[in-house]
């Protein structure tokens, strides 16, 4: 019999609940807090940005949630999402490694942002709100909110950040085909806006800005609400799609993974794949060691603080307990936008605190001579912010060529490339430098914590 390399479910075995990781912790992770008073946030502070079943979501201490019918029936536009074994980019490096990947570029916008976006876009429709405000930097996230809200008849509104609008129109043009609005961030159109135009007219815009303006946007209007693509509790909560079904794939598979790799911009897919398996390793049932990457030039989880920060620029939104590199940090403009975010997930960051997970940094040549190497293996382009967690597949790998260990690697192939090839243009030119990121500039945004 050939050799497998595809795992395929059926439409059946689409997760029915999403997991919840915070009831199986040895202790939960610390609240936001109210940017005023100090006090742990309570509902009526979020509601003018969220729906009541996404507060209720945030912070729940179910271990299940049950999926509403209206959102499988959408997700089952794409999933459940492929799980493949490596087996041309194992033989392409001689490693004994066994090498899988569960690849979320099978959505309608190529990414794993869907899988919360279309949930968010369904609450928010079936409590009456008309208009969802978002941010998005690499334009990833935009794109799944603007398709989402298609879904559920909802208008979409998008800040994005200036130098992706610039750099990616096709993006932009996807956000439009679904019927979305987009701004360049920092506009003219809000307060935050402006009061950084005024100080930098030629910003080319940040994460934290687009997200000041966004939530600024919505608290303005009473039926308009707020959506975050990554970061908070009911994201990674939604994302859990992707490791439940990895796990079932991996009993057809036969096999058990020994390291789980992910790459971390909020923390959204690398928590959705890894949280199931970390209920499985909390409950004794397997021990894989799970292993965060993100980009030298966004240290937050090696290299950031561990402490209250706000998640936007201008300090709009609660504090939250995090590995930060400070909320004015702006980082220098490595290709993957998407993990250029000053904050790591409060979650992800705590169950770092606690030891359960390990993190590690890796430059963008690096990353993107694996995106290379892959795709001429696999023929899949990785979108830019995997090649992260590509890179650190093969410097596993490599290890393993040279102890003889038969080591299984699971990684989340999170999204394909089509939209950003101009990155890999630039590595295959000869264009793309390493923004390692210097300990006087790291000083200097973490002391502007609050
Ligand atoms: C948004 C995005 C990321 C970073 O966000 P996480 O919340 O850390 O997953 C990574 N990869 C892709 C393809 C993205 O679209």
């Amino acid at each position: 019999m050939a050799e497998q390399t595809k795992y395929v479910l059926d439409e059946a075995d689409l997760p029915a609940q999403w997991y919840n990781v915070i009831p199986d912790l040895p202790e939960p992770p610390p609240p936001p807090l109210h940017p005023g008073t100090r006090e742990p946030v309570g509902p009526d502070d979020l509601a003018p940005l969220f729906p009541q079943a996404l507060i209720a979501q945030e912070v729940t201490t179910d271990r299940y949630v049950d999926i509403p019918e209206e959102v499988r029936e959408v997700y089952r536009l794409w999933r459940p999402s492929p799980l493949f074994r490596a087996r041309r980019l194992e033989k392409a490096l001689g490693t004994p490694a066994r090498i899988y990947y569960k690849y979320e570029g099978v959505s309608p916008v190529g990414s794993h942002k869907p899988n919360t976006a279309v949930p968010q876009a369904f609450y928010n429709a079936a409590e009456g709100v008309t208009r969802l405000t978002t941010e998005t930097g690499a334009g990833q996230w935009g794109s799944a909110l603007a398709f989402a809200c298609a879904q559920y008849g909802l208008e979409c509104e998008v800040w994005q950040v200036r130098a992706s609008y610039d750099q990616k129109p096709y993006r932009k043009l996807m956000m439009e085909t679904f019927g979305a609005t987009v701004h360049p961030s920092p506009s003219e159109l809000t307060e935050s806006g402006r009061a950084i135009l005024e100080r930098h007219p030629d910003s080319t815009g940040s994460l934290g800005i687009a997200i000041s303006e966004a939530v600024e946007q919505a608290a303005q209007d009473p039926d308009a609400r707020y959506a975050l693509g990554s970061v908070l509790n009911h994201v990674l909560l939604h994302q859990t799609v992707i490791g439940e079904e990895a796990l079932k794939q991996f009993e057809l598979a036969g096999d058990t993974p020994d390291l789980l790799v992910g790459c971390t911009g909020g923390g959204s897919n690398f928590g959705g794949l890894a949280f199931p398996f970390l209920r499985e390793k909390l409950a004794g049932r397997m021990d894989p060691v799970i292993r965060a990457v993100e980009p030298a030039a966004c240290p937050s989880l090696t290299r950031g603080k561990y402490a209250y920060d706000f998640g936007d620029t201008a300090g709009l939104t609660p504090l939250l307990k995090m590995h930060t590199l400070g909320h004015e940090f702006i980082p220098d403009p490595i290709h993957a936008g998407g993990l250029r975010y000053h904050g790591m997930s409060p979650l992800i960051s705590h169950i770092y605190e606690l030891g359960l997970i390990e993190a590690i940094a890796i430059g963008q040549q690096e990353c993107f001579a694996a995106g290379v190497r892959f795709a001429r293996s696999e023929g899949i382009i990785p979108a830019p912010e995997p090649t992260h967690a590509l890179a650190a597949c093969i410097q596993e790998a490599l290890r393993c060529k040279e102890t003889g260990e038969e080591k299984v690697i699971l990684t989340a192939l999170c999204g394909h490339a089509h939209l950003d090839l101009p990155a890999y243009g630039a590595y295959l030119a000869g264009d793309m430098v390493d923004n390692e990121l210097s300990d006087a500039t790291l000083e200097e945004s973490l002391a502007t914590l609050p």
